[in-house]
C-alpha cells in the first residue's frame, strides 16, 4: 500500500521505508503536495494528529505522520515537543549538533541522564476514521558524543542494553530498538491484521 508519510525529514522517510518495507512510503514532495505545519499541539499526539490532518486536507488521501523528540527525566521531559527547535532563538534553528551540544550542557553536573525518545504515530484514514500508535525507547544521555550514523540526537543517546549511542547502531540495529521502529512495528502488524477493513488497502 502506498503511504503518505506527513514530513519533509529525509532521515524519517527512509527510517519508516526500512521498518514498514512492505509498503511505499511517499512525501508531499515526491506527489508535488505542498505540506507546512506549525507545530502547536501541546503533545507529541495532538502534533501528529495535526500534521497528518494537514496533509489529508491538501491530497484527500490516507496518510501517516509521526511526531518525536527526546524527552529527559531531570529536565522535567524538555526538549520533548520541542526537540526540533531546542534553543531557537529569533526564528533562527541550531544545527543538530548544536542542539545536542547544549543539551550537555543544561545537564552538566546531572546524576540523573535517563531519557526516553518518543514516537506518536498517527494512521489518518479521514477526519473521522485514525489509530495512534506511540512508543518509547528508553536510555541515557551521554556526556559527550559518539558515533556517526542516525540525525538529531543519536550521537548522545545511549541505550545500555546494547552498550552503544544511537548513532553507532546499524540502521537495522536502529529500526528494531527506536521509538520509530517500535512505533512502526506496530502499524505494520495493524495494517496486516486490520488493513482490509480499512477499505483502502
Ligand atoms: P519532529 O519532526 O517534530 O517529529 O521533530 C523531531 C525532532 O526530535 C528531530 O528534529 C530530532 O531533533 C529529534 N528526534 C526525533 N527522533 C529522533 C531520532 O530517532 N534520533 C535523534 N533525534 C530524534
Amino acid at each position: 500500500m502506498d503511504l503518505l508519510l506527513a514530513t519533509g525529514n529525509k532521515h524519517k522517510q527512509v527510517e519508516f521505508q526500512a521498518i514498514l518495507n512492505e509498503h511505499r512510503i511517499l512525501t508531499p514532495a515526491d506527489i508535488g503536495a505542498p505540506f507546512d505545519c506549525e507545530e502547536t499541539g501541546s503533545s507529541f499526539c495532538e502534533n501528529s494528529l495535526l500534521k497528518a490532518s494537514i496533509l489529508f486536507t491538501t491530497t484527500g488521501r490516507p496518510v501517516i505522520a509521526d511526531d518525536s523528540g527526546l524527552c529527559v527525566d531531570s529536565l522535567n521531559g524538555a526538549p520533548g515537543i520541542h526537540s526540533a527547535r531546542y534553543g531557537e532563538k529569533n526564528d533562527q534553528s541550531l544545527s543538530a549538533q548544536g542542539k545536542y551540544t547544549l543539551l550537555l550542557h543544561n545537564l552538566e553536573g546531572a546524576a540523573n541522564r535517563k531519557a526516553a525518545f518518543v514516537c506518536s504515530l498517527v494512521l489518518y484514514i479521514d477526519n473521522y476514521r485514525y489509530f495512534i500508535f506511540q512508543e518509547t525507547c528508553r536510555g541515557v544521555i551521554t556526556k559527550a558524543p559518539q558515533g556517526t550514523g542516525g540525525f538529531g540526537y543519536d550521537p548522545v543517546f545511549f541505550i545500555p542494553e546494547t552498550g552503544k549511542t544511537m548513532a553507532e547502531l546499524s540502521e537495522e540495529e536502529k529500526n528494531r530498538l527506536s521509538h520509530r521502529g517500535k512505533a512502526g512495528a506496530a502499524l505494520r502488524a495493524f495494517l496486516k491484521a486490520y488493513g482490509e477493513n480499512l477499505g483502502v488497502v
